[in-house]
């Protein structure tokens, strides 16, 4: 197959929405990362997401809408609590799990009785979803795995001649997929951390829980709340190791394992000191741009073949935890603790 560049000009969106009716696949931008977009109601095109990116079929995906009232046919009901955090944080990057109508397909839902939901903010997400009348289901539109592509050139590197069409709207912003809540248990869960933060779930909706496989291995033999955030995920071929430590413990141990193929993966201006190669990620307090660097940053290291990356640790605070959840499963859990 041959795919389609198209840019954000209405007549390539326009050839972007007739692939979306027509069944095809079409990688679009969205606030997050991009997104690998199809027709959500369109049981065989969803099908063909899971074969282009080769995701296991147990893994659910994220439908996205346009407006509060394209929810009411996909969710059996909305509860208040929905509506609120609809209203604080739609469009944005959360998604939310509720009870499914029959309208979804089993695709979609991976056979679960759930389906989560989302409506973005991108401008050009949301025309693509106008403009084709369906609601898009869209995982990362990155082979499984590896780090989600924040650029369309990223996009092009792991679907070009697997998908009908990549639509190049620039770098994604927030950089780090949805926050994912589930609100079909008592309390809310959350299954993924993200852009908004557990801090601003709460204020909204009083206490969550948090799923233990947000910071946490899941324990062999226990079922996935969230099936997508199974051990390893996210990671370049390069070997991540995160280090957690203060800036001088973390140049001292990196310079300590000094060797070919080995690089450090560091805060910006933390970067003095080091005797070998290092990429920066964002500042040490600054979670937004490490949330918008983490992905691009890890597809860099298998671009210079580095082997072993040694990576200063982020807080767990505000966005901080969601670009700690990636970063340790991009690690396949390896930390070492300094101090
Ligand atoms: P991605 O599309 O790559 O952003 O991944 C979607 C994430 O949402 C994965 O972690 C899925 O496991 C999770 N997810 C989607 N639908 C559901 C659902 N019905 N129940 C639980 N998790 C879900
Ligand atoms: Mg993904």
């Amino acid at each position: 197959m041959r795919t389609e560049y198209l840019s954000s000009a209405p007549s390539d969106l326009q050839r972007a929405a007739d692939l979306l009716k027509a069944g095809e696949l079409v990688a679009i931008p969205t606030e997050t990362v991009y997104g690998l977009a199809a027709d959500a109601l369109n049981g065989e095109a969803v099908a063909a997401i899971f074969a282009a990116k080769g995701r296991p079929a147990d893994n659910p995906l994220i439908v996205h809408i346009a407006a509060v009232s394209e929810w009411e046919r996909l969710v059996s009901h909305i509860p208040p609590q929905a509506l609120a955090l609809a209203e604080a944080f739609w469009p944005g990057p959360l998604t939310m799990i509720l009870p499914k109508t029959d309208l979804i397909p089993n695709e979609v839902s991976a056979g679960l009785s759930t389906v989560a939901v989302r409506m973005p903010s991108h401008p050009i997400a949301r025309e693509l979803i106008a403009l084709s009348g369906c609601p898009l289901a869209a995982p990362s539109a990155n082979r499984s795995g590896i780090p989600s592509p924040t650029e369309a050139k990223r996009v092009a590197e792991d679907m070009d001649g697997r998908i009908a069409a990549v639509v190049d709207g620039g770098t994604c912003d927030v950089g780090v997929e949805s926050t994912v809540i589930d609100l079909s248990t008592t309390p809310p869960r959350l299954l993924r951390p993200g852009a908004v933060t557990v801090e601003m779930l709460t204020a909204v909706i009083g206490e969550i829980a948090v799923d233990d496989a947000v910071v946490q291995p899941l324990k062999s033999g226990r079922a996935a709340a969230s099936p997508g955030m199974k051990y390893k995920h996210y990671a370049p071929k390069a070997k991540v190791i995160l280090v957690k430590g203060d800036k001088n413990a973390f140049v001292d141990y990196v310079n300590a394992h000094a060797a070919d193929g080995v690089a450090a993966l560091c805060f910006d201006g933390e970067e003095t000191g080091l005797c070998i190669p290092y990429f920066t990620y964002g500042a040490r307090d600054d979670h937004a741009a490490q949330a918008h660097h983490v992905f691009e940053v890890l597809r860099r290291l298998d671009e210079q073949h580095v082997r072993i990356a040694y990576t200063a640790c982020p807080s767990q605070d505000g966005v901080g935890l969601a670009v700690y959840n990636r970063l340790l499963r991009a690690a396949g859990f390896e930390v070492i603790v300094l101090e």
